[in-house]
């Protein structure tokens, strides 16, 4: 190890100024551990303090202003706690106040009237008075007369960090200081030299001072975008170089043969042709099955674009090679939907279907665990209960798991561990995964994409109605089950508000059955509190058309599948997230006659939601949702990303770096093409920095 590494990677306490008791706090608090993770601790955003403004020039809705002036009054004001400082601050101009609720009694001491200050903070208006709290107070030197001539970096910080004196700006003089102790040299550079140069990249050293230490925006834009390239390219330098070992390495089972199981079903009891698309996708399962290595798939289809017949044929190809496969969904709903479904599908052939979840216990559920062991249940159905370790199969080639987003990493991880050789993985979801995060988080799975919807759908009528027209919307109900159609009405629920969230779906099942009485109607009420008995009744009988109407929660989010339901209503609809509202209007629209989603709100809406609303009102393209999805709530918060830990990026934002990214890729792509193993000269800068990051290979276990 050389001096260098050993030095960034010293304990934060050991820099000048830190200490064990702030060390510890900058640990707990901001994760900083190390020199580097400091050196790593960008600033967020810089102000200009070459400019001074002139306090009559000031409107009161700026955010930070830097003035010059002098102190012409001071007065301590208020009572006991509330007692503070208020000082006024005079230019050619005008005059603002200066306050200080903290520490106001040494302000008094040290501060001077008529002499002049250089004033900085953040501006406030307190009734008409413009106001300055706790304000940067300088004297004014010849260095300050017209300002400092530099960006001010401002770095996130937290309020115990500041009880302790890690203001933004205390954390800006620790790095700094780091940086004085560092050598340009000693910082080395991981990228090639032909990408710097290609990309007009500065150098890492220099890139690490200026992001810290800008003299003009230009510059630190210059170092961000140095940085932000970095992240992105080692990124997917990484997720590429999984993938290559994964495709040499990973030995998977053979299927040689389509034979008698697949055709038979194709031949004989398919009622449908594939489309297109459905067809397009089973061919590049099938090549995948031939190659003698795993298969890792993720396949995305938009909500009713008919991903479950792909995977049924994909279970029955693994059949007719020897092998047994399973199905794994989220919800104990949409595991007994599939095996209703494949059970129905499958009943004239030889196939025998089981289905496991936390709910088969004694009896049935020994002989599942037993016939799946010798190898009489071809198809596995099941929920996460299909992960534990008693769960063992004789020969299982073909995993698939539906609507993967619920799935944690490590979850999946743990359905290879079944065999020796792992099986075939196929991962389908209907959230679409944008393309860009797609790269980066499934980076290394191959995608297939089912971008057809079976014939003869019309697209879903969205619309969006208030409370005020609520009994319009009742009526319209009413208008559509005279019609012969059913109608779902869907409420909010989520584990921090549960108890009240249940509280409005009873208030909003009794509403409704005011409306709809009995005999001439029937309701069905399906929620997560319930036994599973009374949930799957409530459920058939929707299913089979006894009830008309069925009030929820989100539990049928996923999966569920009554073509003849025409009517979707979303209560609350402020409370759900884009992809959610897609995943529940998707439950509609799926037989020959016009659907329609009708998204309820309260009659005043925020600024996000509504944009929400808009969307969802104006287009019924999944992609165009996911995009639109992620840029509201930042990729951070999309689904699957979270347990993901692969989207580790401090600066680049896939979202608005998506071209940068996209760039990353390729150019990652090409190095490891040309020199999979990074054993030219100019690629050493960069084998040589991941080789110091082992730490970060835990990723190998992705899907
Ligand atoms: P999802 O992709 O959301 O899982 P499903 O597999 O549940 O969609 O399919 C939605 C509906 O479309 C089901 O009723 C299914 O039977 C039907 N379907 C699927 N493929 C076709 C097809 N090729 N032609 C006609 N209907 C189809
Ligand atoms: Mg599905």
């Amino acid at each position: 190890m050389n001096l260098i590494s050993s030095i960034l990677s010293n304990p934060i306490e050991y820099l000048k100024g830190v200490g064990p008791q702030r060390g510890e706090l900058l640990r707990k608090e901001i994760n900083l551990h190390t020199f580097r993770d400091l050196l790593e601790y960008y600033p967020f955003r810089y102000v200009d303090r070459t400019k001074v403004d002139k306090i009559a020039h000031l409107s009161g809705i700026e955010d930070f202003v830097q003035i010059r002036g002098r102190i012409v009054y001071m007065e301590v004001m208020g009572e006991k706690r509330s007692k503070r400082l208020v000082a006024t601050l005079q230019d050619e101009t005008g005059r603002i106040e200066l306050v200080w609720f903290q520490g106001w009694q040494w302000m008094e001491k040290s501060l001077r009237q008529n002499v002049s200050y250089l004033v900085f903070g953040r501006l406030s208006q307190f009734n008409s008075t413009l106001q300055m709290a706790h304000p940067e107070i300088d004297l004014v030197t010849e260095e300050t007369a017209t300002g400092k001539q530099h960006l001010e970096p401002v770095y996130y910080t937290t309020e115990k960090l500041k009880v302790k004196g890690l203001t933004a700006k205390a954390i800006g003089k620790l790095s700094a200081n780091l940086l004085q102790q560092l050598q340009l040299a000693e910082i080395r550079e991981n990228i090639p030299q032909p990408v710097l140069q290609a990309f007009r990249l500065m150098p890492r050293a220099q890139a690490f001072f200026k992001i810290h230490l800008p003299a003009s925006e230009e510059e630190a834009k210059q170092a961000q975008r140095r940085l932000k390239f970095e992240e992105l390219f080692l990124a997917q330098i990484r997720i590429c170089r999984l993938k290559i070992r994964r495709h040499h390495q990973s030995h998977g089972f053979v299927f040689n043969a389509v034979g008698e199981v697949f055709n038979n079903f194709y031949n004989n009891h398919m009622p449908f042709p594939l489309t297109g698309a459905q067809k397009r996708v089973l061919k590049e399962i099938r090549k995948d099955t031939v190659t003698g290595r795993q298969m890792n798939r993720l396949l995305q289809g938009d909500v009713g674009s008919g991903k479950t017949m792909v995977a049924l044929l994909t279970l029955l190809i693994a059949i007719d090679n020897g092998f047994q496969g399973c199905l794994m969904a989220p919800t104990e709903i949409l595991a007994q939907q599939h095996y209703n479904g494949l059970s129905e599908l499958l009943k004239d052939t030889p196939v025998k279907v089981a289905l496991l979840t936390g709910n088969v216990k004694g009896k049935a559920r020994k002989t599942i665990l037993a016939e799946t062991i010798e190898g009489t249940v071809h198809i596995l159905i099941g929920t996460h209960a299909l992960l534990e370790n008693e769960v063992k199969f004789k020969h299982l080639g073909m995993a698939i798991v539906d609507e993967q987003h619920r799935f944690g990493v490590a979850q999946r991880a743990r359905l290879w561990e079944k065999n020796n050789t792992p099986p075939h993985i196929l991962v389908m979801t209907a959230t679409p995964i944008p393309r860009t995060l797609a790269m980066t988080v499934y980076g290394d799975l191959d995608v297939s994409v089912i971008d057809e919807m079976p014939p003869g759908r019309k697209p879903i009528t969205t619309v969006h109605r208030t409370e005020f027209q609520r009994p319009q919307v009742m009526d319209f109900i009413k208008e559509e089950i005279r019609k012969g159609r059913q109608a779902y009405i869907v409420y909010p629920l989520i584990e921090e508000s549960a108890n009240m969230d249940y509280e409005n779906l009873t208030k909003g099942y009794e509403e409704v059955k005011a409306f709809f009485p009995e005999p001439k109607y029937y309701i069905s009420m399906v929620h997560g509190r319930q036994p599973q008995a009374q949930k799957e009744t409530n459920m058939q009988r929707f299913v089979a058309g006894d009830t008309q109407i069925m009030v929820a929660t989100t539990v049928i989010e996923v999966g569920v599948n009554v073509p003849n339901a025409s009517v979707m209503v979303i209560e609350s609809t402020e409370r759900f997230g884009l992809s959610q509202l897609h995943q529940l209007r998707g439950r509609v629209g799926r037989g020959a006659e016009q659907s329609f989603c009708i998204l309820m709100t309260g009659n005043k809406l925020g600024k996000d939601s509504q944009e929400r609303v808009k969307v969802m009102v104006k287009t019924n393209d999944g992609f165009v949702i996911s995009e639109k999805d992620m840029e509201l709530r930042g990729p951070g918060d999309m689904e699957g990303t979270r347990q993901s830990g692969l989207l580790d990026l401090k600066l680049a934002d896939i979202v608005q770096d998506r071209a940068m990214l996209a760039a990353a890729r390729e150019c990652a792509e090409k190095i490891l093409s040309e020199d999979p193993e990074l054993e030219l000269p100019e690629n050493k800068p960069l084998s040589e920095y991941l080789a110091t990051q082992r730490s970060k290979s835990s990723w190998s276990k992705i899907s």
